[in-house]
């Protein structure tokens, strides 16, 4: 039988984060200030976050060390399997060696766990009563939902309107590991409030769920806020992903020529491929490492790198990044996953520096690519890993063109059991190509005013 499950085992999980900032040529600008627009030390984040994270968000120390308890809590689920993905290859009729890895095997179904749970236990450490955050599609809710449960710390979860509505399983799942969860915009909140008086029926967004945990989390000096993407010490906290793909990789005896991942904030692409770009800083090897967004959604490709703020009502940091403008709200019909206006700042400035690579593909080529994994490799992908497969697609295809056999690696960071709701619409026809317009674009950025960057 072919080697098709490429395993490590328990002692085998890294004990190590890996930090890409000590790497990077160029490092990344700091946050400004909301309202002075001056850089900002750690000490400013302090309201929301506990200590320790906070030194993580601001280090450039290259290895950081996992905690014993939260290795412990990995092992629940990790180390995840590496697959070879032979039925699709033949399916495709490809050249091209496919390989996976599988984050979906995690208590709530993707690679969200494995920061929600180093949170949760430095957030305990300091003796944190209660954390605020948002979720969209409910992935980040239920991951952090049952990482505080473990570490027995009270969660409040604001769930982006439209999700709550048609998700109701993740509500639930939320709620099954002790969370509230709440439909935003609410009038819980300021920011809630606000947008609720200009637009009643706001199907609400990410930035409007952030600007709301992180007000309530402001509030009161036992309860901080967490992040589930773009932060540096989310992306970091991931890294676990990517280490244990190469050593399953070198198992498997091949390096990649290329690592994919889909690409909302950064942090299931930074955990799969950092460790990999390491690589290429340290031992001068070339692999490349594509980050797959939705052309709904297009901030990678078709956004402007500049300071932002990461929700909508402007009360988090500047952030030096990849967006489309922070009051950009992504079409309703978009089923995809993948909704926020911005990306993470280490992933913009690798991207800016041409050490990554990103392109973006249609909702309806996604759902097609993703169906015909399913009928390969048994597993029904995420809305948003299926991405990442159109884009092994193409590289496969271009391999069978080429006449040549590369390695391709890729994060299918989540399954796609919760969005039987998306696939029934893909299925019925009632999914639309859509891609965003340049005049939308525009539009949206033409509010911007924070401060360009040269
Ligand atoms: C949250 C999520 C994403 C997008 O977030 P990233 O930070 O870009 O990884 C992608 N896929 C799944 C399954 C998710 O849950």
């Amino acid at each position: 039988m072919k080697a098709r499950k490429i395993l490590l085992s328990e002692n085998e999980i890294p004990d190590k984060w890996y930090n890409i900032v000590a790497d990077m040529p160029n490092k990344p600008l700091p946050p400004l200030h909301p309202g002075t627009k001056e850089p900002i030390g750690p000490e400013a984040l302090a309201p929301l976050f506990p200590m320790e994270l906070i030194k993580q968000e601001v280090s450039a120390e290259k290895w950081i060390d996992i905690p014993d308890e939260v290795r412990n809590v990995y092992s629940l689920w990790r180390p995840t399997p590496l697959y070879r993905a032979y039925n699709f290859e033949k399916m495709l009729d490809t050249p091209a060696r496919i390989y996976y890895k599988y984050e979906g095997v995690s208590p709530s179904g993707s690679h969200k766990p494995n920061t929600a749970v180093a949170q949760a236990y430095y957030n305990r450490q300091e003796g944190v009563k209660r954390i605020t955050t948002e979720t969209g599609a409910g992935q980040w809710g239920s991951a952090l939902s049952f990482a505080c449960h473990l570490f027995n710390i009270g969660c409040e979860v604001y769930m982006v309107k439209i999700s709550y509505e048609q998700k109701p399983y993740r509500k639930i799942m939320i709620n099954t590991w002790g969370a509230e969860v709440f439909a935003s915009p609410t009038d819980k909140t300021e920011a809630g409030r606000k947008i609720l008086a200009q637009d009643p029926g706001s199907p609400g967004s990410l930035g409007i769920a952030i600007s709301e945990a992180v007000e309530r989390a402001a509030m009161d000096d036992s309860t901080k806020y967490s992040l589930g993407s773009v932060l540096n010490h989310v992306l970091m906290h991931q890294t676990i992903v990517g280490q244990e793909a190469l050593l399953q990789m070198e198992k498997a005896g091949y390096l990649p020529d290329i690592v994919i991942a889909p690409f909302g904030g950064g942090s299931n692409f930074a955990g799969l491929t950092f460790p990999f770009l390491r690589l290429n800083f340290d031992e001068g090897k070339n692999i490349r490492c594509i980050a797959s967004e939705p052309a709904s959604c297009p901030k990678l490709t078709r956004g402007v790198f500049r300071y932002d703020f990461g929700d909508t009502v402007g009360m988090t940091p500047l952030l030096p990044m990849y967006t489309l403008g922070h009051n950009f709200v992504p079409a309703p019909i978009h089923a995809g996953g993948l909704r926020y206006h911005g990306a993470g700042v280490v992933v913009s400035q690798l991207l800016k520096d041409h050490l990554i690579e990103a392109e973006s593909h249609d909702q309806l080529a996604c759902f097609e690519v993703g169906v015909k994994f399913a009928r390969a490799e048994g597993i029904i992908p995420a809305p948003e890993a299926n991405h990442g497969i159109a884009t092994v697609v193409k590289e496969a295809m271009k391999c069978k063109e080429e006449g040549i056999s590369k390695t391709i690696l890729f994060n299918l960071c989540g399954h796609g059991n919760f969005d039987m709701a998306a696939y029934d619409a893909y299925f019925q026809g009632n999914l639309v190509k859509h891609e965003i317009t340049t005049d939308d674009i525009n539009a949206s950025l033409a509010e911007l005013n924070t401060p360009e960057i040269n």
